[in-house]
């Protein structure tokens, strides 16, 4: 929240803070500071915000939370390195990164990583800081963006700007420019504008430079706030002096006076001394102008930029020239020839190295992509895959269906619904084999109704088709499961019966006979009851031999019951004539 709406972030912060102080939970405690502290790295003093760090950082060693204890050195670093003060946090930084990339999330990594750069770039280790800072641009674009890669373009915007590559900085800047505007990020805007009045001035474009120096005032007028703006303040006066507005310049210098401190960073102050005699040249007080800027001799080395270094002698020699003392004016132009030299080197091995950590990102990028396209297509290909599977099942699942319809109605007579005469065929030999081979008797009966043409004369064609429909079901119904009854043809059938005698089959037709005498068809014009049949029977004990001798035995019995009056039962080998018809 603190990037987008500072005001509701604090709010929020102290409330927690209230909360956790009035439930005693040091976790909470240190979390509420630790927002608190970087409220107030952000929008007041580096100073103020180490209080809040400190104190949360204490909370966290409290309550074990090393990821908060992580976050809160992270923040005051930050603050040192604001302070001008690098080699302890850097030192310490480096000492924890390890341990940073494996407890924080992607923008904390990002924010320790930045302020690495920093200490790298307070340094004037420029290369180094090019390296951390995409390090750190890397890690935020992974990730939600909150608004911390804008502060991030703006770092290396800075750090270009050092080098001199104002023309790369500006395409930063004004990237960072448009994102904040979104945000309405006053605050970093006017980082990111203040990054832009020093492009702008050292590219010599004074009309650009003033507009945002306006716009920078009018910015500062509204946001109010203190400290921290002594930098600003002074690169805004040298622009007003390269645009021949002193009177404004002197304004400024005002202004940055009133607000520096004893913990202002000793960058920010030598901008100021550089303004101020650049302001008393312009004037024509060379000797006060070389007077301030002698005072500010020896340059500390810790948080001092090339930049600002370059500008120092730079301005010095200008002065010395005015007043005419060449031999003081060359010794500085010399100083600052070899600090420009050094800018040179560090804006090339930079370039190098961002350049190579982009070709890294790339490398990276399309690596990711391409494993992620093929984890999409092996994927895809799954489930293709499981469809066709599907698919393919569901189809044999149907074509098995189907191929047991269809074996189901090749073997089975559409009229009776008994099986037909090829089935009886098909499975006549294995079951006279298996009967022979456990010495079982297979019964087999041949039945043929009896006078059935009349049924049709008297009664017709589809009525006699009823009438055998009708014989279907009572065999169906009436037969044991293992038995198998076949239409043998026309009016014609046959029934095979497993482990049964030819004696136990008869028994069986004879109840069959009479429930067929006793079953009665309306068939429209007339009623037909006490039908009959004839049968002849063999068994495969009685009549050893082939399925053709077994069939032949009963056909020929079948015969023998026509001859002998109809509505009867003969067995094959049994006395002729024994058995009288079988009665209703
Ligand atoms: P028998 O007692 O000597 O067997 O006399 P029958 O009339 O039954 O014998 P025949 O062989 O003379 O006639 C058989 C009749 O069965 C003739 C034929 O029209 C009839 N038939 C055969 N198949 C069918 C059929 O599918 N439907 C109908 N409605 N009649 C059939
Ligand atoms: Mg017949
Ligand atoms: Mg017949």
């Amino acid at each position: 929240m603190q990037y987008r709406d500072s005001a509701g972030s604090l709010a929020l912060a102290e409330r927690a803070l209230a909360g956790a102080l009035a439930g005693r939970d040091a976790e909470a405690e240190g979390w509420a500071r630790l927002a608190l502290g970087h409220y107030r790295m952000r929008y007041a003093t580096p100073s103020e915000a180490l209080v809040e760090l400190e104190a949360a950082e204490r909370c966290f060693v409290q309550s074990g939370d090393r990821r908060g204890e992580i976050i809160a050195l992270v923040g005051q670093a930050r603050c040192h390195w604001r302070l001008g003060r690098v080699r302890e946090p850097l030192s310490q930084m480096m000492a924890l990164r390890n341990e940073a990339m494996q407890l924080l999330n992607r923008e904390e990594r990002s924010m320790m990583l930045n302020v690495i750069a920093g200490c790298y770039s307070s340094r004037g280790d420029s290369p180094e800081a090019f390296a951390y800072l995409y390090q750190a641009l890397r890690e935020s674009r992974g990730g939600r963006s909150h608004g911390f890669d804008v502060v991030l373009y703006c770092n290396l915007a800075h750090e270009l700007l050092q080098l001199g590559d104002y023309y790369e900085a500006l395409n930063y800047i004004n990237e960072g420019i448009e994102r904040c505007t979104r945000m309405a990020n006053d605050h970093l805007l006017a980082v990111l504008l203040l990054n832009r009045v020093l492009c702008l001035t050292d590219l010599d474009l004074r009309a650009e430079a003033m507009t945002d120096v306006s716009r920078l005032s009018a910015l500062f007028e509204r946001t109010g706030g203190r400290g921290g703006r002594v930098e600003a303040l002074a690169a805004m006066a040298l622009t007003a002096l390269r645009a021949d507005r002193a009177d404004e310049a002197n304004r400024l210098i005002a202004l940055a006076d009133g607000e520096r401190g004893p913990t202002t960073p000793a960058e920010d102050r030598v901008a100021l001394v550089v303004a101020r005699a650049e302001l008393l040249r312009v004037r024509g007080d060379q000797a006060a102008a070389v007077a301030v800027l002698d005072a500010a001799e020896p340059l500390p080395i810790e948080g001092l930029t090339l930049r600002i270094r370059c500008l120092f002698f730079q301005t010095r020699a200008a002065v010395h020239e005015g007043r005419g003392d060449a031999e003081r004016a060359l010794a500085d132009l010399r100083r600052w020839q070899s600090l420009h030299q050094d800018r040179a080197l560090m804006a090339s091995k930079g370039r190098y190295q961002a350049a190579s950590l982009q070709t890294e990102l790339l490398r990276l990028q399309q690596q990711r992509d391409e494993i992620e396209a093929q984890r999409r297509a092996s994927e895809r290909a799954k489930a293709e895959l499981e469809a066709i599977n599907g698919q393919l099942s569901q189809k044999v699942r149907e074509v098995e269906a189907l191929q047991a319809a269809l074996r189901d109605q090749a073997a089975r007579d559409f009229l009776t619904g008994l099986f037909n005469r090829r089935h009886l065929s098909e499975v006549l030999t294995p079951m006279l084999a298996l009967a022979q081979r456990h010495r079982d008797p297979l019964a087999l009966a041949v039945i043929d109704l009896d006078h059935f043409k009349e049924v049709n004369d008297r009664f017709g064609h589809s009525a006699g088709d009823r009438v055998l429909a009708g014989f279907g079901q009572l065999l169906r119904t009436r037969l044991r499961r293992s038995d198998i009854a076949c239409r043998y043809g026309g009016e014609e059938f046959c029934v095979l019966m497993p482990r049964t005698s030819a004696a136990a089959a008869q028994a069986k037709l004879e109840q069959l006979l009479r429930a067929w005498r006793a079953t009665r068809f309306d068939l429209g014009t007339g009623v037909l009851v006490g039908a009959s049949f004839s049968v002849g029977i063999a068994d495969s004990l009685t009549t050893p031999g082939s399925t053709e001798v077994l069939l032949n035995a009963a056909d020929d019995c079948a015969l023998r019951a026509k001859r002998l009056g109809r509505g009867r039962i003969v067995l094959h080998g049994a006395q002729l004539d024994e058995r009288p018809a079988v009665t209703p």
